[in-house]
């Protein structure tokens, strides 16, 4: 589209997440009008890490903002996997470490840091608290969107980046979360805490043959911190559930002594508790003023770590093909066809989780997607 086109469309992004406003700020920047409305009266994220991909840090380069990201992470040079006694299965590099001579080394990031830095890029008044979309209208070539606290706005593009439950995307299709049959629990704790486990910055994830349980050690050096992450296995479908440390420590039986010493000491007010779901593949992701990103989607599991990846690449296309289209349902058509089979590969992937008795790579989607 042309440049002043693209001045005259008036965006509203449904959704703050990392999605949301990673979309805002690859849309401001080609010169659309955009609006961010996000239901939470506060910008808030659970404590964890994640670590970010070379495409993402390639994006963000782009976008101009990767000095402020690569201020708050850190730079790991390995993914390592271990048994639950903590034997080293197989360790390998990052890939694309050093495409284009440039340092795209996966950078660890804390998430509350991550979209703290993302929404404070956002220029003043671009993001609405407080506004909670309850009913969507498709118009063809607009879209009017009403939220729950009375007000409504008429868009030439609305972006669904409204998360796992979308309100979007119900427009499209009436898909609901699938449940993964297994608990993650998440918390953020000091590297003194961490048993001596933090001796590098290398991504460990520890998996038991017996349970198939897993723990993630994620470090965070620029805050002397390690994301703690457990995925194990539960009937248990409640959205938050209830879990006690003896009920942790059950889940963790067969794991090194020095994991098990860290969930003994975790202050549990802070543990996070979640029942993983994902989504079927999504058939319909836009009409032609209307798109689904991130989570909203293509929710997929957390076994691989590329969800927020895939949120944050979605705004950085959808931004490239409004500018290469003619037309903005020519540029979400564009889009949806760039996004939909490597995320439904990544869906795909996730959901097939870990075989402890078959590990031959740490990066089992690397056929399926251009890192
Ligand atoms: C246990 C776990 C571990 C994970 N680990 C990783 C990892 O290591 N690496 C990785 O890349 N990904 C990971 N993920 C996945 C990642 O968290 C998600 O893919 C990512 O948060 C999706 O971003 P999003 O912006 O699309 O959606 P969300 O983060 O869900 O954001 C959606 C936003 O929309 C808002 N919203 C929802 N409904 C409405 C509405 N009706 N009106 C207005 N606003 C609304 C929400 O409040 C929220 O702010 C993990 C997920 C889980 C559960």
């Amino acid at each position: 589209m042309k440049a002043e086109d693209l001045q005259k469309l008036k965006i509203a992004i449904i959704g703050g997440g990392y999605a949301g406003a990673t979309a805002a700020l690859a849309l401001h920047q080609i010169g659309a009008n955009v609006t961010v409305y996000e239901q939470a009266r506060q910008i808030h994220e659970v404590g964890a890490g994640i670590g970010l991909r070379p495409a993402v840090i390639k994006l963000f380069r782009k976008l101009g903002v990767y000095e402020d990201i690569a201020a708050v992470t850190t730079a790991s040079p390995s993914h390592d996997i271990f048994d639950a006694q903590g034997n080293l299965i197989h360790s390998e590099e990052w890939p694309h470490l050093n495409d284009d001579g440039e340092d795209n080394s996966t950078r660890f990031i804390h998430r509350g840091d991550f979209i703290d830095v993302l929404t404070g890029l956002l220029p003043e008044g671009m993001l609405k608290l407080n506004h909670k979309a309850e009913r969507i209208e498709d118009h063809g070539d607009s879209a009017t969107v009403a939220f729950t606290n009375g007000s409504q706005v008429t868009a030439d593009l609305v972006i669904g980046a409204d998360g796992i439950k979308s309100k979007v995307r119900t427009l499209f299709s009436d898909h609901q979360p699938v449940f993964a049959r297994c608990h993650a629990y998440r918390i953020v704790i000091d590297a003194k805490d961490a048993e001596g486990l933090m001796t590098d910055d290398a991504f460990r994830m520890y998996i038991d043959k017996e349970t198939n349980g897993m723990i993630y050690f994620l470090p965070l050096r620029h805050r002397n911190q390690v994301s703690f992450d457990i995925t194990v296995p539960s009937e248990d479908s409640s959205w938050n559930p209830q879990v006690t440390r003896e009920e942790v420590l059950h889940s963790i039986r067969n794991f090194d002594d020095r994991l098990k010493r860290i969930v003994e000491k975790l202050d549990m007010d802070q543990l996070n508790a979640r029942s993983a779901h994902d989504l079927d593949p999504v058939d319909v992701w836009n009409s032609r003023s209307v798109a689904l990103i991130g989570d909203a989607a293509h929710a997929m599991l957390h076994h691989q770590g590329q969800g927020a990846n895939s949120a944050v690449l979605d705004g950085g296309i959808l931004a490239d093909q409004l500018v290469a289209s003619a037309t903005v349902a020519e540029a979400l058509d564009a889009y949806t066809a760039e996004r939909k089979e490597p995320t439904q590969a990544l869906q795909k992937i996730s959901r097939a989780s870990w075989d402890p008795n078959a590990i031959t790579t740490a990066f089992p989607e690397k056929e399926a997607i251009d890192y």
